[in-house]
């Protein structure tokens, strides 16, 4: 998040400082809170005063909005605490969990099918956004070698998407000079389809990106039908389009609980794949990975060398420094859990999100956009005109510690105002009971309420991508 200096000239002396929690036990003066203290404070009282401000933080648990993992097993805890001071980059002194980051890699290729005889590889990034930046970079690059090699021009690069993309691709689009070329959302279509796909593409188009798991309604985008109509448009021309999958949060779904669905490197023009450890990889934040079907993929020119005991290691990356803990705990899940262990959890939250869409459906003034049979997270409108929007029910549920995102939808959708619940581990289906239970209240509390003004949503206008 980008912040501001904040003007110390118009605050009250009160607003400046930390007013002393403890009194004169154990702090007996205020501290700066937009400054650098000149004096020392014992571990104490720093951590006394940084654990109760903490405290007005949302319960992580009760967070159905992030899809970003809010609990993990103790071992793993105690590992990632024991793990804290390797950095990440640092292979000479860390060769171990160089390794761990190598064999989650390999796993990865393999539960995606990347060609046995082929060089599949991969790297470990911060999360998917880093992720997304190094495959559309590759993607760029590679573009830009095969029309050099036809001798024509590189100063129109286009990236072709749904309007469904996460913000990291309107980012990588802006950072990276490519202009993004969305495919609109229609009728009850809410992702990217084949047809209007193929629409956009051209010989300047460096890649499709598809989202296997949208963050607004949690759907699929249907790979396999883009990638034969891909098939046929780079036979017919002599283009060569590749897709990228963001997997975000599919490709660490779809492998164990709906195997049949063909999205990964069975796809011929699926080039590389993103994944977020740290969403249902099951991982603390912030890891994700990046794999490329082959190595032949990835531009000699975007990857950069570092000394490894003596040798030289290839790398390509945004950051340098890094934890080197959250790639521990990811090899210990995959330890740990396996296929079965995974299959387990990720079954279980598709089950809930089943469940509760199920009940949210019997909800007289709801209508479901999205059940969670993809990935396991709904959304869900207010059919009809009433005194109360998705806005007020996304407050009211604040109120008993739920956070439960209400928001539009990006174009041609925007009069369609949602609610989303991504149901993770952690969250039972008692809690989906309980929560039903709230939902039932707020309705009856607005029913007595007939003059009530339903809210809208805040900026009117400008569209905000949420995450
Ligand atoms: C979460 C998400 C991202 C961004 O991932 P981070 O790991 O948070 O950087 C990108 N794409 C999709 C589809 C996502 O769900």
């Amino acid at each position: 998040m980008l912040h501001k200096k904040v003007r110390l000239d118009r605050l009250t002396e009160n607003e400046k400082v930390l007013t002393p929690t403890y009194g004169t036990r154990e702090m007996n003066e205020s501290v700066p809170k937009y400054e650098m203290p000149e004096s020392e404070m014992l571990p104490k009282t720093a951590y006394n005063i940084i654990h109760d401000e903490l405290m007005l933080d949302g319960n992580s648990r009760l967070n159905l909005a992030t899809f970003v993992t809010t609990w993990m097993e103790p071992e793993a805890r105690q590992l990632m605490s024991e793990t804290f001071d390797k950095n990440m980059i640092d292979k000479d002194e860390y060769p171990q969990t160089a390794e761990m980051e190598m064999r989650c890699v390999n796993m990865l290729s393999r539960l995606y099918h990347s060609p046995e005889d082929g060089e599949g590889c991969g790297c470990s990034t911060i999360g998917s956004s880093e992720a997304a930046m190094l495959g559309g970079m590759a993607l760029k690059w590679k573009w830009r070698e095969r029309m050099k090699a036809k001798g024509k021009p590189t100063d129109k690069p286009n990236m072709v998407m749904g309007i469904d993309v996460h913000v990291c691709w309107d980012k990588f689009c802006k950072y990276w000079d490519v202009e993004p070329r969305f495919v609109p959302m229609e009728g009850n279509r809410y992702v990217m389809n084949d047809k209007e796909a193929v629409k956009l593409i051209d010989e300047n188009t460096i890649g499709v990106v598809t989202i296997f798991g949208t963050t607004f309604t949690g759907q699929y985008e249907p790979i396999k039908e883009i990638n034969d109509a891909l098939d046929n448009l780079n036979r017919k021309t002599g283009w060569e389009v590749p897709i990228h999958v963001d997997g975000a949060s599919g490709a660490f779904v779809a492998p164990f609980i709906q195997p049949d669905i063909e999205w990964d490197f069975r796809l011929k023009w699926v080039k590389s794949i993103n994944a977020s450890g740290h969403k249902y990889g099951l991982v603390y934040p912030g890891v994700g990975w990046v794999i490329w079907r082959d190595w032949a993929e990835l531009p000699d020119d975007l990857i950069f060398k570092v000394n490894y005991l003596g040798g030289e290691m290839p790398t390509f990356a945004l950051n340098f420094s890094r934890p080197g803990n959250q790639i521990v705990a990811q090899y210990y899940n995959f330890l740990r859990l396996g296929k079965t262990g995974y299959r387990r959890i990720i079954q279980s939250a598709h089950d809930t999100a089943l469940y509760l869409s199920e009940k949210i459906a019997k909800m007289e003034p709801f209508e479901l956009l999205t059940d969670g049979s993809d990935i396991p997270v709904l959304a869900f409108k207010i059919k009809d005109k009433t005194n109360f929007s998705v806005f007020d029910i996304s407050e009211m549920v604040r109120d008993r510690g739920w956070l439960i995102p209400a928001y539009t939808l990006p174009a041609n959708k925007e009069d369609t105002a949602v609610l989303r619940i991504v149901v993770k581990e952690g969250f039972s289906r008692d809690m989906a009971d309980l929560l039903i239970g709230d939902l039932k209240r707020i309705l009856k509390h607005f029913a007595d309420q007939p003059g009530h003004k339903p809210k809208e949503t805040k900026k009117k206008g400008k569209f905000i991508k949420h995450c």
